[in-house]
């Protein structure tokens, strides 16, 4: 059994106006702090498995995945990052490693870019979000359409060969033209993966609070309209199938060969472990998340406290459901034998009028989502799981 490892940097140069995350804009001087907090907690894991009365625990010691996730932890100086590489290979064993770093476009330096290949990072995923300028400015980002070609250059003249981009459909500002603009800047650049994700309006960010007081500086009354955004959605489907990109997850796209390693553990309810300010972890049985607040993580990572916030074991039910709600995003679809065996219980009725219905396509034993369905999968997943 192989794990995935996490390491959250929950930092931002500023605050996209449509992003409910728990990231916050700090002084630079809190970034090696909290690298050395990351660095402990890392290495409080590595010592309690390595204990004796752990050998035969079930908590696997080899790791095949790395995700730095945030937040922007392309922010962190090179020498941190590689700092909490080095001590992820002190305290497990790598094990044909995938190593992604998140970086937005403006961060990225050819000095960065070569002290991130020279750390052990293969895999750059590019927060791009649009080509559009207009979009990108009312949506807060730091970057422009010109850093994302700029960024992309450097990564490919330094080596990367898995570089992944972002997309967000249904951006305040976007219509049609600006869409096939970016999808087709994206198939010019043809990364390894890509990622599209649909607008989804939280109340918390400063977007979702003007779409519900009103008021202009946030440009909520120019987001596309669902379906807009749906038409957005579906039109890239079809123009990446055409450019020989594999659909493999409801918001991912790759190559052959090329699919996040990380991410499909999610998918797949496989083990994984987070490292950092709110980061969760999975063991198989347990569901565990940290401190959100990153001055309270670092605090108690310095006092010797562990800094676990929510310690869940996952009931049967509970892992059925996920195995639903996650196991369905991946086009492939899910093994229902397999599930009805495991966990003894028998799906077909839930399943039959959503298959007659066109949402859900049941193939021998693989269950899939429609695929002219995806964009609504929310709704198809809450009536399945009643
Ligand atoms: S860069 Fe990402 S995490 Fe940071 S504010 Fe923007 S959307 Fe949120």
């Amino acid at each position: 059994m192989t794990l995935g490892i996490y390491i959250q940097v929950p930092f931002c140069q500023t605050k996209c106006t449509y992003c409910n995350f728990h990231t916050g804009v700090v002084s630079r001087d809190r970034y090696l702090p909290y690298a050395e907090a990351i660095c402990r907690e890392i290495e409080t894991h590595g010592s309690v498995s390595r204990t004796p009365r752990r050998v035969d625990s079930p908590v696997p010691l080899t790791i095949d995945t790395v995700y730095f996730g945030g937040g922007t932890p392309s922010l962190l100086d090179a020498k941190l990052l590689r700092m909490i590489l080095d001590r992820l290979r002190r305290n497990f064993s790598f094990e044909s490693m995938e190593v992604t770093l998140e970086a937005d476009p403006e961060t990225i330096t050819p000095e960065k870019a070569r002290a991130w290949r020279d750390a052990g990072f293969n895999r750059i995923s590019l927060g791009a979000q649009s080509f559009n300028d207009t979009e990108l400015q009312a949506a807060g980002r730091m970057h422009r359409r010109a850093d994302v070609f700029s960024a992309s250059r450097i990564l490919r003249d330094v080596g990367f060969q898995n570089i992944s981009l972002d997309l967000i459909a249904g951006l305040p500002h976007q219509t049609c033209e600006t869409w096939k603009e970016s999808v087709g800047q994206v198939l010019q650049m043809r990364p390894e993966h890509l990622s599209i994700y649909m607008l989804e309006i939280d109340e918390e960010s400063r977007l979702g609070s003007e779409s519900l007081a009103g008021g202009k500086r946030y440009s909520a009354a120019e987001i596309p309209a669902d379906d807009s955004i749906a038409d957005f959605y579906h039109s890239a489907c079809e123009w990446l199938s055409a450019a020989g990109y594999e659909h493999y997850e409801i918001s991912n796209w790759a190559l052959p060969g090329m699919r996040s390693r990380h991410n499909s553990k999610y998918w797949q309810r496989k083990p994984y472990l987070g490292f950092g300010a709110g980061a969760h972890s999975f063991d198989g049985e347990k569901r565990w998340s940290n401190l959100h607040d990153s001055a309270r993580y670092v605090a108690c990572i310095e006092q010797g406290t562990p800094p676990r916030e929510q310690v869940e074991t996952v009931t049967s039910a509970q892992a059925l459901e996920e195995e639903l709600f996650l196991g369905l995003r991946q086009l492939d679809g899910i093994d229902l034998e397999r599930i009805e065996r495991e966990y003894h219980v028998s799906l077909r009725h839930r399943i039959a009028p959503l298959a007659e219905q066109g949402f859900l396509q049941l193939t021998g034993k693989w269950l899939c989502l429609a695929p002219d369905h995806l964009s609504i999968s929310n709704n198809v997943f809450v009536e399945l799981l009643g």
